[in-house]
C-alpha cells in the first residue's frame, strides 16, 4: 500500500485499532507511504528532506530523528539518489504514538499529508513549551544558529499543524532586534519558524522611541524572556555612517538620521568599521536596558537583553554582552 503523489498533494491515513490504513492518497515526488503491520513507513528519496524537530537534517537529502518515539528503520542508497526511511513507534508497544509526527518527520508536511484517526497519544509535539527563562530562551537560538552555521538548520515551526497553533496564541520567546540587511534574517540564521521569534529591524539596528517601542512589545505584552541586538560583520549601514563621518558629509534624506545615531560608536572605535559595529550593538543593548519599562524586568531576572555579532562568512553568532 503505498502513496506516491505531488508534493502537494494531501494522503489521508486512518488508524482503526492502531493499525495505520491509508484512505487516500496522491502521488508525490519521491514520496511514499507503505503499511508493514504496526508500522507506518514513510520513504522520501527527494532531493532536499526538511524535518521537523526534534529531527535533524545531517545534509541536504538526509535526516536523523533521535527523540524518543522515533525509529530509523532503514536507511539505504536507491538508484543514483539517497533516500530515508522513517517509522515512528511507541519503543514499549511497537505502536505507532503520533500518527501525524510520521509525516512530519520524514519533511513530507511540506506536502500537506495529513493523517486521522483519533486523537494522537503519548508524543508530545517537541515544539509544545517555550522557552521560559532568558537562558533556555538564549540556549534555543544558540542551538538553532549552530544548525544553520552547520548546514543542518531543521526549519522548525513551519508548517501547517504550527500555523493553526500560532493562530489562536503566540507566545514568541525571543525578541530579535537586527540590521535591514537581506543577509541577516533572524528567523533563517536562529533556524526557527512561525511564532518563534518578534524580529525588529533597523538600519544597523539603531534605536528610535518608535522602534524601542516595538522591542518593548514583547516582554511588556507576551512575557517574552530575551532580547537579542543582532549587529553583523560588513554592515552596510555602519560602513556608510563611517565614511559620512570621515569626510563630514550630509547623507539625503531620512539617511542622516543613521548617522547622526551612530557618531558615539564611530568616535569610540575611532573609525574602525568593525569595531563600530561592535560597539554599536553594545551601546543599543545599554539603551534597552536602562529604558524604564524594561529595566525593572532585566532587575527581576525575568529578562535579559544580550548583544551577539553575525559573522556573514561562517553564519555564527558570537556574544558580545
Ligand atoms: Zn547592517
Amino acid at each position: 500500500m503505498a502513496v506516491t503523489g505531488p508534493a502537494q498533494a494531501t494522503t489521508n491515513v486512518s488508524v482503526p485499532g492502531g493499525v495505520p490504513q491509508i484512505v487516500s492518497g496522491a502521488a508525490s515526488d519521491g514520496i511514499s507511504v507503505a503499511q508493514a503491520g504496526h508500522r507506518l513507513i514513510v520513504q522520501n528519496n527527494g532531493d532536499v528532506v526538511v524535518p521537523a524537530a526534534p529531527c535533524v537534517a545531517v545534509s541536504k537529502n538526509q535526516s536523523v530523528c533521535p527523540a524518543a518515539g522515533v525509529t530509523l528503520i532503514d536507511e539505504a542508497p536507491r538508484r543514483s539518489r539517497p533516500y530515508l526511511v522513517y517509522g515512528i513507534l511507541d519503543p514499549m508497544s511497537e505502536k505507532i504514538v503520533d500518527r501525524r509526527a510520521v509525516l512530519l518527520a520524514a519533511g513530507l508536511v511540506a506536502g500537506g499529508v495529513l493523517l486521522d484517526g483519533g486523537p494522537a497519544r503519548g508524543l508530545a509535539r517537541p515544539s509544545a513549551r517555550r522557552p521560559a527563562t532568558p537562558d533556555e530562551a538564549w540556549a534555543k537560538l544558540r542551538e538553532g544558529n549552530r544548525r544553520w552555521a552547520a548546514d543542518a538548520s531543521t526549519h522548525p515551526h513551519q508548517d501547517l499543524g504550527r500555523r493553526a497553533e500560532a493562530a489562536r496564541k503566540q507566545e514568541p520567546y525571543a525578541v530579535v532586534v537586527s540590521c535591514i540587511d537581506s543577509r541577516v534574517p533572524p528567523e533563517i540564521v536562529f533556524d526557527v519558524g512561525i511564532g518563534d521569534i518578534l524580529t525588529v529591524r533597523s538600519a544597523a539596528q539603531t534605536i528610535d522611541p518608535l522602534v524601542a517601542g516595538a522591542v518593548e512589545y514583547g516582554p511588556a505584552e507576551l512575557d517574552t524572556p530575551l532580547i537579542m541586538v543582532l549587529g553583523h560583520q560588513r554592515c552596510g549601514a555602519v560602513t556608510a555612517a563611517a565614511h559620512a563621518l570621515k569626510k563630514g558629509a550630509k547623507l539625503p534624506g531620512h539617511l542622516q538620521r543613521i548617522v547622526d545615531d551612530l557618531r558615539p560608536a564611530y568616535e569610540r572605535a575611532r573609525g574602525d568599521v568593525d569595531r563600530m559595529i561592535r560597539i554599536n550593538t553594545t551601546m543599543v543593548v545599554a539603551d534597552l536596558k536602562a529604558g524604564e519599562l524594561l529595566a525593572p524586568r532585566v532587575a527581576r531576572r525575568k529578562l535579559k537583553i544580550v548583544g551577539g555579532y553575525y559573522s556573514l562568512d561562517t553564519g555564527k553568532v558570537t556574544r558580545l554582552v
